[in-house]
C-alpha cells in the first residue's frame, strides 16, 4: 500500500490557545508577545493584516500598532493546549511524529477504511474533531511523502485549512514552484541549484539521481524523490530525547596548535547547542576531551549551575577546561566536546536575579536557530577570542 501522509500545524498558535481560553478575543486583532521586553511572537489573522511583523518589540508596536491587543505569553498554557492536540491525533491514528509544539505528521496510510472516508475528507474530519475537542483551528497537508505534505500545509492555509497533493495536481504545482519553497532548501542549497540554472521543482525532479547525488549530495537525490511523492522519510513516532550529545572530530597529522585546536572546539560547541535547542534541552555539564596521538585521552567537565544551551555561555567554561588539559608538547589527533545532565529548556532554574539573562540568553538562541534556518547551517559564528 502506498504511504499517505499528513501534516498538522496548528494556525497562529499561541494567539489559538488564548482564544480558546477568552474566546472573546476571537476575530480580533491579537498578538502573543515574550515579555515586557519581548517580541511580538505569534499573530491573530487580523492582526497580520494590519501589517504587524513577527518578531516586532513591544514597546515600538504598542505605539504603531494601538488596535491591536497583546497578551503576555504563557508557555505552560501553550504546552497544555499542544498535549491535548497531540492527544487527539494519537486517537485517531496509531502513528504520529510530534515535530514541535504546533506541529505533528500524522499517517494517514489505511485509515479509509477504518474511518470509510476519503483522504480528503479524513482530513476535513480531522480538522473538525480538533477544532471540537480543544478548540484549536490547524492546517492539514495530505500527500504521499513529509516533503510534500508540508508544503501542501502551507497551501491549506488560505484554502479552508485543508489541501491535498495528489498525482495530478503535483503535475501542475511542480512547473510553478521555486525550489526554494520547499521545505528544508536553504540558501545554500537554493544557491548551489540556481547556479545551474535550476530554479523551478520540476527542473529539479528531471535531474538524474547520478547526477545530483554525485555533484551534491545523497540529500538532494531524497529530496528529489520525496517531491515526486515518493516516501524517503518515514514518520517515527518514537520520540527519545537524548541523554547525552557529543561533537568529536580527528585530524591528520596531529597538532599541538593551539589556534587551530580551539577552533576545533568552537565547531563541536556550535554543532552540540544546534542539537540540545533542536531537542529542546539545556546541558548543566560541560565535557572537553583531547586525544594524543598516541591514543592517549585527557578530559575535564564541569558543572554549571544554571542549564545552559547557548554558544556564548558554553564556550567560556568549554575553554577554561581546555587550557586545563592542553599541553603544547603534545601532539593531538582529536578533540571532542560533550554535554550531559541535560534538561528541558522551558523549566527554568536558578533565582530570579538569573531571570533576565536567562530570558535574554534564550532570545539569543532561538534568534541564531532562526537565521540559520534562513541562511544556511553556519551562516553565524560565535568567536572564541
Ligand atoms: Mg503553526
Amino acid at each position: 500500500m502506498e504511504n499517505v501522509y499528513a501534516l498538522i500545524d496548528c494556525d497562529s498558535f499561541f494567539v489559538s490557545c488564548e482564544q480558546a481560553v477568552s474566546p472573546e478575543l476571537k476575530s480580533k486583532p491579537v498578538c502573543v508577545t515574550g515579555g515586557i521586553n519581548g517580541c511580538v511572537v505569534s499573530r491573530s489573522r487580523e492582526a497580520k493584516k494590519l501589517g504587524i511583523p513577527m518578531g516586532y518589540p513591544v514597546f515600538m508596536a504598542q505605539k504603531e500598532f494601538k488596535n491591536i491587543i497583546y497578551i503576555e505569553g504563557n508557555q505552560e498554557r501553550y504546552k497544555d493546549f499542544s498535549h491535548k492536540v497531540m492527544d487527539v491525533l494519537k486517537d485517531f491514528s496509531p502513528c504520529v511524529e510530534v515535530c514541535s509544539i504546533d506541529e505533528a505528521y500524522v499517517d494517514f496510510t489505511g485509515l479509509c477504511k477504518l474511518y470509510k472516508k476519503n483522504y480528503y475528507d479524513l482530513a476535513v474530519f480531522l480538522r473538525q474533531k480538533i477544532l471540537n475537542e480543544v478548540d484549536i483551528p490547524v492546517s492539514i497537508g495530505v500527500s504521499k511523502s513529509k516533503t510534500l505534505a508540508k508544503f501542501a500545509s502551507d497551501y491549506a492555509k488560505n484554502r479552508g485549512g485543508v489541501f491535498l497533493i495528489g498525482k495530478s495536481k503535483l503535475k501542475k504545482i511542480l512547473p510553478n514552484t521555486k525550489i526554494d519553497d520547499i521545505c528544508g532548501v536553504g540558501r545554500r542549497m537554493k544557491t548551489a541549484l540556481n547556479k545551474e540554472g535550476i530554479i523551478m521543482c520540476s527542473e529539479f525532479v528531471a535531474k538524474a539521481d547520478d547526477w545530483l547525488r554525485n555533484k551534491y549530495s545523497i540529500t538532494y537525490q531524497e529530496l528529489k524523490h520525496e517531491l515526486l511523492g515518493e516516501c524517503i522519510y518515514k514518520i517515527s513516532p518514537e520520540y527519545k530525547a537524548p541523554k547525552s550529545i557529543q561533537e568529536t572530530s580527528s585530524f591528520a597529522p596531529s597538532s599541538n596548535n593551539k589556534d587551530f585546536l580551539k577552533n576545533e572546539i568552537n565547531k563541536h560547541i556550535k554543532d552540540a547547542c544546534r542539537k540540545l535547542r533542536k531537542h529542546n534541552l539545556k546541558t548543566s555539564n560541560i565535557g572537553v576531551m583531547l586525544k594524543t596521538k598516541d591514543f592517549i585521552v585527557y578530559s575535564e567537565c564541569k558543572n554549571v549551575a544554571i542549564p545552559l544551551n547557548l554558544e556564548i555561555d558554553i564556550s567560556k567554561t568549554a575553554f577554561e577546561l581546555f587550557e586545563k588539559i592542553y599541553n603544547s608538547e603534545l601532539k593531538y589527533r582529536s578533540t571532542g566536546v560533550y554535554f550531559s545532565n541535560l534538561s528541558d529548556a522551558d523549566v527554568v532554574q536558578g533565582n530570579l536575579f538569573d531571570l533576565k539573562n536567562i530570558e535574554k540568553s534564550d532570545k539569543l538562541s532561538a534568534s541564531i536557530d532562526k537565521i540559520e534556518a534562513k541562511f544556511g547551517k553556519g551562516s553565524i559564528k560565535t568567536g572564541f577570542v
